[in-house]
């Protein structure tokens, strides 16, 4: 989906009629607007796994790499994107010294807070903390 060809469908703009705008109005039921009140909800939860800007900041190291022959072989490609990490590609180091794109390791990371590699938990420092959630 998301293609964009939109221009052809409608035969003239200027033919907005109120019953259509009233049609969308008596879309959204109350039953949707739940739906999408906990999928907001679900949203806000998950993403309350993740890191902020400011955290991702200060906990891990942002720069760019010059000689991909001095990264470990296992760092050599990012393993949120899957694709090789190339000389001039500015890079995120974690507190593990796990090292993926800056853009993989900002995306990744805003969504989980942990290692994609080793779930070492950048946030709260150590991963071996105690886990007592229960779903
Ligand atoms: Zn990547
Ligand atoms: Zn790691």
């Amino acid at each position: 989906m998301g293609n964009a060809s939109s221009t052809t469908d409608e035969p003239g703009n200027r033919s907005r009629s109120p019953q259509a705008a009233r049609l969308q109005a008596r879309e959204v039921t109350p039953l949707e607007l739940l739906l999408l009140r906990e999928f907001v909800e679900q949203h806000l939860q998950q993403s309350r796994d993740g890191a902020s800007a400011g955290e991702i900041e200060q906990r891990t190291a942002a720069w760019t790499v010059t000689d991909v022959g001095k990264l470990p072989e296992e760092l050599r490609t990012c393993c949120v994107c899957l694709e090789d990490v190339c000389a001039g590609q500015p890079v995120r180091t974690l507190p593990c010294l796990h090292t993926f794109h800056a853009q993989c390791a900002e995306e990744w990371l805003k969504k989980k807070k942990t290692c994609p590699l080793c779930q070492f938990d950048i946030v709260d420092g150590a991963d071996g903390g105690s886990s007592s959630q229960e779903a």
